[in-house]
């Protein structure tokens, strides 16, 4: 038997409930992972509530970092013994284990603790198509990073930095402003007492900026569109407000000709070759310290529903972990 966090019905924190499950031997090209550390991210939130869908009962969470407990036929990319990640599923990740596809694993470099592997894999591989691939930031060049203290704005401001854009956040809270600022954050506005664009037009000369990273969605879309220079890019990239409504392409034109992305990281590590990438180039800078990981904050498997009230209330930084009991 397994320990696993399970809900039958969308809901608050409240529905989590921590559960015995029998997780059956690993089939075919699976590799079952000892979890030790538990990624929380904000999808998790998005599949409890119902605003991206589960088939229900279900587990949760996408995100884990561990050791090979046991593989199955024909896996070749592990062994038994190694440290190892995963950050795009499947659904189920907390728990004390799981089997997981070997495509999804990538192997911990010696300088990547499990707790830092699972507070920055899907964020910082997040980052890495955001910035490198999305729209490639290049230096000198002014952007819009939204939620920069959250888990992948620590990890996205820094990057981006590290690439030599001038790099423009924001933060729900005055409190925030000093732990953005250590990431390398040049200007940051505080988004529930600031008129964003506004400001953004101020330090920008009047031109607004090239790129918006918009993972905030509702509250801040059309500050994101009014903060964009001509041909400039929109990445809306989550919800933590809510979902963006529908918006007609003419608004696009009227505000200079702009491009709107909704990108998901699914699309951008399809394949072992891309995980493989992605991951390598967030753990070099990682171990090289360009990229420094604040250490999660860390709450037991069977207390999810308190880190999810952590996160929901905006008064996090950086990453949480779960730590099975
Ligand atoms: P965070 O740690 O960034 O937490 C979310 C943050 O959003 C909060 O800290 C808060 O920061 C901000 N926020 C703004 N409005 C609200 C609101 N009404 N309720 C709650 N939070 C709000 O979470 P993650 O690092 O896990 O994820 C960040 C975002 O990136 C999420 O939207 C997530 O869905 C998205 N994401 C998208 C991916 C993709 O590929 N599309 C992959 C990974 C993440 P503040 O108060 O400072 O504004």
């Amino acid at each position: 038997m397994t320990k696993a966090i399970r809900f039958e019905k969308i809901g608050g924190p409240e529905v989590l409930e921590l559960q015995d499950i029998n997780l059956p031997a690993p089939g075919p090209g699976e590799v079952r992972v000892r979890h030790t550390a538990v990624g929380v991210n904000f999808i998790d939130i998005y599949h409890r509530t119902g605003l991206y869908k589960l088939k229900l009962p279900t587990g949760l969470g996408l995100e884990a970092a561990g050791v090979v407990e046991a593989v199955g036929p024909e896996v070749t990319r592990v062994a038994v013994g190694d440290r190892v990640a995963y950050a795009s599923g499947p659904v189920g990740a907390y728990s004390e284990a799981s089997n997981v596809p070997q495509t999804r694993l990538v192997k911990l470099p010696e300088g990547v603790s499990d707790d830092i592997a699972a507070a920055s894999l899907l964020k910082g591989m997040t980052a890495h198509y955001l910035l490198r691939r999305t729209h490639p930031v290049k230096a000198g060049e002014s952007i819009l990073i939204h939620a920069g203290a959250g888990g992948v704005g620590m990890i996205a401001v820094q990057w981006a930095k590290s690439l030599g854009a001038v790099v423009i956040a924001t933060v729900g809270n005055h409190q925030k402003i000093p732990f953005v600022q250590r990431l390398g954050a040049a200007h940051v506005i505080v988004s529930q007492t600031e008129n964003i664009a506004t400001r953004v037009r101020e330090i920008t000369g009047g031109k607004g900026v090239s790129v918006v990273y918009d993972s905030v969605g509702r509250d801040t879309f059309m500050a994101s569109i009014d903060s964009l220079a001509p041909l400039g890019l929109l990445v809306s990239f989550g919800n933590a407000s809510g979902p963006v409504p529908p918006i007609e392409p003419q608004l696009l034109s009227q505000k200079g000709s702009l491009f709107f992305t909704r990108p998901t990281l699914a699309s951008y590590v399809s394949t072992p070759e891309e995980l493989d990438t992605a991951a390598g180039e967030l753990f070099a800078l990682i171990s090289s310290g360009t990229i420094r990981v604040r250490p999660p904050q860390k709450f037991p498997l069977s207390q999810a529903a308190d880190a999810h009230r952590a996160i929901e209330s905006r008064q996090t930084k950086g990453s949480l972990v779960l730590i099975p009991d």
